[in-house]
């Protein structure tokens, strides 16, 4: 029997751990998730400052048309000295703190200056062209919640706030397995009956785009013995992702070492099309992902199971892609009984999301995954979809969303 996809997903889901915190430089917690609220420790502008070129004024002095003497200058960094008179205009750069018994900022495209007196040419109104202090960020604010995506934006706040090293979730060192005597590794010539490890590199590559830190173990052979030494080496990491020898073939041993060394398997076979044959086990509270071997099942099976449970571990609340409903271009046909992947171009035609086929969905055509920038998610009961049929859709590439 095999547990259906989203049953799969949500059992995954609840049972892996969110690993812990660690303080790291503020620049390395760029995409990372922040782990306890931010308080703000001091206001935000420190001081009330200028928002332009021009000149710190008293607003009730500032008729239009009227001229000012000029008393002093204060440039960014300056000291808000000397305070303005009656009658009276400082000179002041952006930034600058504005000096007593100022109210306003008159900007230099406003004003005529001649000598050391400034004439100006449009009407002032009170508090105008101010940064005040505290207007951005008071004192204990939360500026940053828990559990927030580090992006530019929060960098740039934690930066004015002093935060020297950011508490944030750990990154999960990923250990990575292919199996299969007919392994090569990359480097290797190619020789007949010999198939270039490709799926440690597909893993290695998917594990550092969501954030991960993976540990290549190379190959297993197509023996217990071999299994188990480094099925046990990868046990050491925060996860594991196996790929091949989880189908029910005489020499796919991956299930059978993970349950002698003391794994329980949670599921095995899911309701879904490519990638059928996953397994997920627990070692303790290590999340073991076999995946099938065949590179383009192994990739979409990573993207629907170990991608969202590798950014669970690292503290994100959204791991699943967002899904746009769009349409298929094509009549497509299927099985009833699974959810099936098909790998489409998705573009926008008259403001609708379309989905037409990536190419040859052989789950052995590799290039039809280097085609695709999405999912099609076919329903597990449909059979036949005509054309225009409205499907949800896995955006696999960011250009997607951003198209015309
Ligand atoms: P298996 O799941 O062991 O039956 O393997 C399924 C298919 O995937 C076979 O054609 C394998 O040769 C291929 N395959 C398995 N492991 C890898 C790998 N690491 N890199 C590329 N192809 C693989
Ligand atoms: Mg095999």
């Amino acid at each position: 029997m095999s547990i259906c996809f989203e049953d799969a997903r949500s059992m995954i889901l609840e049972n892996v751990p969110t690993l812990g915190v660690e303080r790291v430089p503020l620049l390395d917690a760029c995409g990372r998730v922040l782990a306890e609220d931010v308080i703000a420790p001091w206001p935000m502008p420190l001081c009330d400052n200028s928002a332009m070129d021009g000149f710190a004024v008293r607003a009730a002095d500032c008729k239009e048309g009227v001229t000012l003497r000029i008393s002093g200058y204060i440039p960014a960094g300056g000291r808000p000295e000397p305070p303005v008179e009656v009658g009276c205009a400082v000179k002041i750069m952006t930034g600058a703190p504005i000096p007593p018994h100022c109210d306003a900022v008159v900007p230099f495209e406003e004003t005529e200056e001649g000598g050391d007196s400034v004439r100006l040419t449009a009407p002032v109104s009170p508090r105008q062209h101010i940064r005040f202090h505290g207007e951005d960020v008071s004192p204990g604010d939360i500026i940053i919640p828990t559990a927030a995506v580090l992006r530019s934006p929060e960098i740039s706040m934690l930066a004015s706030m002093g935060m020297v090293m950011v508490p944030v979730h750990r990154r999960p060192r990923v250990a990575i397995l292919s199996t299969g005597d007919e392994l090569i590794e990359l480097g290797q010539p190619p020789a007949e009956g010999k198939i270039i490890n490709s799926n440690s590199f597909s893993l290695a590559a998917a594990v550092r785009e969501c954030g991960g830190e993976p540990v290549m173990l190379g190959i297993a052979l197509d023996t217990p013995e071999d299994h188990r030494r480094k099925l046990t080496e990868g046990l050491n990491c925060d996860a594991l992702i196996t790929s091949a020898g989880v189908s029910a073939g005489d020499r796919d041993f991956v299930r059978d070492v993970l349950a002698d060394l003391g794994a329980r398997q949670m599921f095995w076979k899911v309701a879904i099309k490519p990638g059928g044959p996953t397994a997920f086990s627990l070692k303790d509270q290590t999340p073991i992902f076999s995946l099938p071997g065949n590179p383009v099942s192994t990739m979409i099976t990573f993207e629907q199971f170990v991608r969202p449970a590798l950014l669970r571990m690292m503290g994100h609340q959204r791991v699943v892609r967002p899904f746009v409903k769009g349409v298929l271009k094509e009549d497509t046909k299927k099985k009833p009984g699974k959810v099936n992947f098909i790998r489409v171009r998705v573009t926008i035609e008259d403001g609708r999301y379309t989905a037409s086929t990536a190419g040859d969905q052989h789950t052995g055509i590799l290039r039809t995954m280097v085609c695709a920038n999405g999912l099609a998610v076919l329903p597990r009961e449909a059979t036949f979809l005509p054309a225009g049929t409205e499907v949800d859709l896995q955006i696999l590439r960011d250009e997607v969303t951003m198209l015309p």
